[in-house]
């Protein structure tokens, strides 16, 4: 894999939204519009371009005025090896004056719209890069005109990839996002996409309340700091609609659930969305017993080169007693309450 052009670390600080220094990655491979190029913005004569120029990024990292024959390689890590094409499944559309959650099969990643009896819409994350347009035809399918919270969980590319298509796509009132940034350019295509909305990212972290009527929605993580580990940084939401309530909690791992419990947040619920698509660095026996769901939901694309979920995991759900549900084997996972009582519905 070709190290990117340009080796600038860019540091973005989210909250106060200074995204001037994304200048500086027009140079690099994979940002290409639908003609497969673009054109050169910074550095150029570096790359023997013209201030402007049009041009193409080639699988082998040389750079040509024509278009590759093949097409360019991703930059970057995928979760996945490559499967058969994703295809929105059929939803059914949320129910009036109800909560309705909607775990969106989008393959190897997360994406969870929510619908409030008040009729705000919520966004938690939008799977990876080629998930973006599948989410898009799921929110437009449910007639969602606006989102008034987008939630990026943390900046792993199964998460955060979708997210730009559905910047451009659909108006988004507010973003939230845990305050790490990452040198992706499925990182960095969020980020602009956030400023070409003229909004600002405003940090998810313990103890902050989401303003939205009808629900109490406040993150229980993270309570500090992760450094590099991405996972651990994951904004991990809590939602009580009535007497019914909900954990998602992104990729966030044994060491910020161990950090959410010390920190005394608000963790039971009904349904806990199980974290890194139930690998077995999450889900702790101690965070499980925190949150002792009733239902668990655990978003995962078949066939993914991780083994996820472990059966270590599912085996201990099992053991508590926790109705599961996988989105790699019943599509589109959706979960309606009324306040009081929880209903589930599948695709498959
Ligand atoms: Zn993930
Ligand atoms: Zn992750």
């Amino acid at each position: 894999m070709k190290k990117h052009f340009t080796a600038i670390i860019v540091t973005i600080l989210l909250v106060s939204g200074a995204l001037g220094v994304l200048g500086s990655v027009y140079a690099s491979p994979g940002r290409t519009d639908a003609n497969g190029g673009h054109t050169c913005r910074t550095n150029c004569a570096k790359y023997g371009l013209k201030d402007g120029e049009y041009h193409y990024h080639n699988a082998d990292g040389s750079i040509t005025k024509t278009p590759p024959k093949t097409p360019p390689k991703a930059t970057e890590p995928s979760e996945t090896k490559p499967s058969a094409p994703l295809k929105a499944d059929k939803l059914k559309p949320p129910a009036n004056g109800k909560l309705s959650v909607y775990f969106l099969n989008v393959g190897q990643g997360d994406a969870t719209y929510i619908h409030t009896a008040n009729g705000d819409d919520i966004l938690i994350d939008g799977g990876k890069n080629e998930a973006g347009p599948i989410v898009v035809d799921y929110l437009k399918q449910l007639g969602v005109k606006d989102i008034e919270v987008l939630i990026s969980t943390h900046p792993d590319e199964d998460h955060v990839g979708g997210l730009d298509t559905v910047l451009q796509k659909l108006v988004v009132k507010s973003v939230y996002a845990p305050k790490v940034s990452h040198t992706t350019d499925t990182f960095k295509d969020f980020l602009l996409a956030v400023k070409n909305e003229g909004l600002t990212i405003k940090e998810a972290k313990a103890g902050v309340a989401i303003p939205l009527k009808g629900v109490t929605a406040k993150f229980a993580g993270p309570t500090k700091a992760y450094g590099d580990d991405l996972n651990d940084w994951s904004a991990v939401l809590h939602l009580a609609f009535g007497k019914t309530s909900f954990l998602f909690t992104g990729d966030a791992e044994a060491k910020s659930e161990a950090d959410m419990i010390a920190a005394k947040a608000t963790l039971k619920a009904d349904v806990l969305k199980v974290g890194h698509h139930g690998s077995n660095t999450s889900t702790s026996a101690a965070f499980l017993k925190a949150v002792a769901p009733k239902y668990a939901v655990i978003s995962v694309g078949a066939g993914n080169t991780y083994g996820h979920p472990k059966k270590t995991i599912l085996d201990r759900l099992a053991s508590a007693k926790v109705t599961t549900y996988r989105t790699d084997t019943k599509g589109t996972v959706m979960a309606v309450s009324d306040g009081t009582k929880l209903t589930f519905g599948t695709v498959k």
